[in-house]
């Protein structure tokens, strides 16, 4: 069956034909790691992972590069404010190069807990200096390029045309230009693609053009072309990418080689919280962990992302995602349910199901129909190992871990810890120290119950 998917550079959906039969290559636009990932931002990561859940489905085989970002992505997308490396080395009086290390290992640690199924190749920026130099002295030799005094920039009206993903025009952009344009860039839209380091910069290189540090888009550009090649065949991101770092990959991209870097271009929406933006000085901000500390499991989050197509914006509340994790504990007892049955189910039935679940990944990965055809199965009344056998098969795609014991009834570590100084207190006969600590537990919405085999906490 073919897979249709959304390309945003044509602005429709096409079957996907890749460049090499059966195998898909594919970048995706991995974090900045200068600071904790947010659920918005791993929502961008579970739609890489349903993608690459349901090519593989398909019997594909993938080559898949991630970058990490530990350099060159300054405060705004565009080239305007500090580089957020250095901003967090100095939030947190360490190295930049610490900072990316412990926030690269904290996001791939979230990677796992969501079973995100992970890229073949994860590649950061700052191994990839040479690369990045390469390529930019190649657009400099193809003349893309002008010099200011501290700047390398990408020419953007040396292009036949700049701005194919989100049909930007250079004479708009100039009508409508910020007051704080810089005045050394001959149009809006160019961009830095090198820029010579001042003395205080943390992170820089001797390069071509003395002591630099690359523009932030040329890495993926670099990377890319490293390991897909100069053509590729899906390009992913979030949708905030698409008016700057993919068009000006892209840019980048014919400056160097005169081609389109990836056939198909695919964009998540955005998550958001009670219908607005997430951002920290609204205090809205939520890391996975802050999840688990209200009793939610990764899995319910993931749970809760197939409640949209991923080119819907989705809105997180705590109802939705209780809701989520409520679906997920009837999965899995549904699941259990079927495998204990012993109907027999006619061959045509399972395969009707499989024929639906396929029609619906391969329709631009539409997961709240799969979820239907999944739902159907569980509520099927023949309890048939048959059905726990393609709940299975469905779940290679879902990565919900339907037929492992639930961790959902695992409590917080921050309850856990309530617990145990409770058990003290009372071995130690302070029962009004115990009467405090278990009002705190219920206050956190627990219930308490005391037997003579001890205390039992649940939510
Ligand atoms: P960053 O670490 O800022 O480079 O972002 C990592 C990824 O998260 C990018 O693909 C962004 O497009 C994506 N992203 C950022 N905020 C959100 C959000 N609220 N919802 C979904 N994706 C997001
Ligand atoms: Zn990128």
């Amino acid at each position: 069956m073919d897979i249709i998917l959304y390309n945003t550079l044509t602005r429709k959906k096409e079957v996907f034909k890749p460049i090499e039969n059966n195998k898909a290559k594919i970048y995706t636009c991995g974090p900045t790691v200068y600071y904790y990932a947010h659920i918005g931002n791993l929502r961008a990561y579970l739609f890489m992972d349903n993608l690459r859940r349901v090519l593989k489905y398909n019997g594909y085989t993938l080559l898949h590069a991630m970058n990490i970002t530990d350099v060159g992505h300054l405060v705004s997308d565009a080239d305007e404010g500090e580089d957020k490396m250095m901003k967090a080395a100095r939030r947190e009086n360490k190295d930049p190069y610490e900072i990316a290390k412990f926030y690269t290992e904290k996001f791939l640690n979230d990677l796992q807990s969501l079973n995100i199924d992970k890229p073949e190749i994860i590649c950061k920026a700052t191994d990839h200096i040479k690369e990045m130099e390469e390529y930019v002295q190649g657009i400099i030799k193809n003349g893309y390029t002008y010099e200011t005094e501290n700047t390398i920039y990408f020419d953007t009206s040396k292009l036949d045309k700049y701005g194919v993903l989100s049909n930007i025009k250079i004479e708009d952009q100039k009508a409508g230009a910020r007051v704080d344009f810089d005045k050394s860039k001959k149009n809006t839209t160019d961009f830095a693609l090198w820029i010579k380091a001042p003395e205080n910069h943390l992170m820089k290189w001797n390069t071509f053009w003395g002591k630099c540090y690359p523009g932030w888009h040329i890495e993926c550009s670099a990377m890319s072309k490293k390991y897909l090649g100069e053509k590729f065949d899906i390009h992913t991101g979030g949708i905030d990418h698409i008016p700057i770092h993919h068009e000006n990959e892209i840019a980048q991209s014919k400056g160097l080689t005169g081609k389109i870097p990836a056939n198909y271009w695919m964009h998540c929406e955005f998550l958001l919280i009670n219908g607005g933006k997430m951002a920290k000085s609204l205090n809205n901000l939520y890391t996975l962990k802050d999840l688990e500390d209200k009793g939610f499991s990764p899995l319910d989050y993931r749970m809760f992302n197939f409640s949209s197509h991923y080119r819907n914006k989705i809105n997180f509340t705590f109802e939705a995602m209780e809701s989520a994790k409520a679906s997920l504990k009837r999965l899995k007892e549904g699941y259990k349910a079927h495998e204990q049955g012993t109907a027999n189910i006619d061959n045509s039935v399972i395969e009707k199901y499989k024929e639906q679940f396929l029609q619906a990944i391969n329709d631009d990965l539409n997961m709240p129909v799969a979820m239907s055809i999944v739902w159907e199965v569980v509520k099927n009344q023949n309890k048939s190992k048959q059905f726990a056998k393609l709940l299975k098969d469905f779940d290679s795609v879902l990565g919900l871990k339907i037929d492992e014991e639930s961790k959902l009834e695992e409590l917080p570590q921050e309850i856990i810890e309530l617990i145990e100084q409770r058990k003290l207190a009372r071995q130690n006969k302070d029962w009004s120290k115990s009467d405090e600590l278990r009002d705190i537990i219920v206050s956190k919405g627990y219930t308490v119950k005391d037997s003579k085999d001890g205390m039992t906490v649940e939510k």
